[in-house]
């Protein structure tokens, strides 16, 4: 059974949970909770700059878009390649891990960061091996998920709402 990731890295899913035979998102009635509402929140930060760029430059335009996608709906932290390091030494080396599903996980992270610590030189290249390559079927990477966006689309406004989708945008 593969794991596939969507849009961003990071997130994992069940790719028998979320895609169909022919490789079509399922309906996101048939999914977990939790695989609900991190499908929802992808569609909400795909195309956000990383948190990291942001907090280096005042404006969107200046980050990189984000494409790596850690901790839980509502409280990720959103990353470009070249600030992945950072989040992976602060997590794995600085407590980050402490924090792990809390509320104000991404809030740690980012004064942490803010206040000037980083990974030492190398350091992602070093420890970063990816022994499971993430697969991307159907929905390609990138900022639009059309297939994924009908399903949300079928949802009601109040699970939309609880993960900061603006509902008006798919109407
Ligand atoms: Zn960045």
């Amino acid at each position: 059974m593969g794991k596939v990731s969507i849009a961003l890295r990071g997130w994992r899913f069940d790719e028998t949970e979320v895609f169909d035979e022919e490789g079509h998102v399922r309906p996101l009635e048939e999914v977990t909770e939790e695989t609900r509402q991190r499908l929802i929140r992808l569609r909400v930060v795909a195309g956000e700059p990383c948190d990291a760029c942001y907090l280096l430059n005042e404006a969107k335009a200046d980050c990189d878009v984000a494409r790596i996608v850690y901790g839980e709906p509502l409280s990720e932290v959103l990353l470009c390649p070249d600030h992945e390091a950072d989040f992976l030494y602060w997590y794995r080396e600085a407590g980050g891990s402490d924090h792990t599903g809390e509320e104000h996980f991404a809030d740690v992270f980012h004064e942490w960061f803010a206040a000037g610590n980083r990974a030492p030189d190398g350091y992602g290249g070093l420890l970063h091996v990816d022994t499971e390559p993430d697969r991307i079927p159907a929905p390609e990477m990138g900022e639009d998920v059309p297939e994924l966006e009908a399903a949300i689309a079928d949802l009601d406004d109040e699970a939309l709402d609880d993960l900061g989708m603006d509902y008006s945008e798919l109407t």
